[in-house]
């Protein structure tokens, strides 16, 4: 049960850039403490999103979860939104690799649209990133913590 929890937080953060949190690598070697330090330096005042994104093929990128009380909830993304575009850049054949890229590049002044598709009709949403809360930042850590820093990885 917090195993899915904790896995999502991650993704989350993972989209907003903060690459080196290694939820690529759940084996992490650094120790708790240094993860814990790293982490948090990474984050704070970092703005992001809230989703995690799953690369269909074929079907391109879908929203698969939007982190609680983050901008993706506050404007109104759904799971299961097909993301079309995002700031004028096409996303139909993007990976969520370049989605990273392209909303990582929006971080200067935080400003978003998107072209998603919905239900069977194209909408536009406009949306702001914003930084993390401490608690946000505090639930990320806990999460990287519960996955790479455990010896209970087979107990799922
Ligand atoms: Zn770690």
């Amino acid at each position: 049960m917090f195993h899915n929890l904790s896995r999502t937080i991650v993704v989350a953060a993972l989209l907003a850039g903060a690459a080196a949190v290694h939820a690529d690598d759940p084996k992490c070697s650094a120790s708790a403490r240094e993860c814990e330090q790293r982490i948090r330096q990474m984050l704070s005042g970092r703005r992001f999103l809230g989703v995690t994104i799953e690369e269909q093929r074929p079907g391109g990128l879908v929203v698969k979860a939007i982190t609680a009380k983050s901008p993706a909830e506050r404007y109104g993304l759904k799971e299961g939104d097909r993301l079309i575009a995002l700031n004028g850049r096409s996303l139909t054949q993007a990976s969520a690799k370049e989605f990273k890229q392209i909303l990582a590049g929006a971080r200067a002044d935080g400003k978003l649209w998107l072209i998603i598709w919905r239900r069977g009709a194209y909408r536009r949403v406009d949306a702001q990133l914003e930084p993390y809360t401490k608690e946000q930042i505090d639930k990320i850590i806990a999460a990287h913590l519960a996955e790479s820093h455990t010896t209970t990885a087979g107990a799922q």
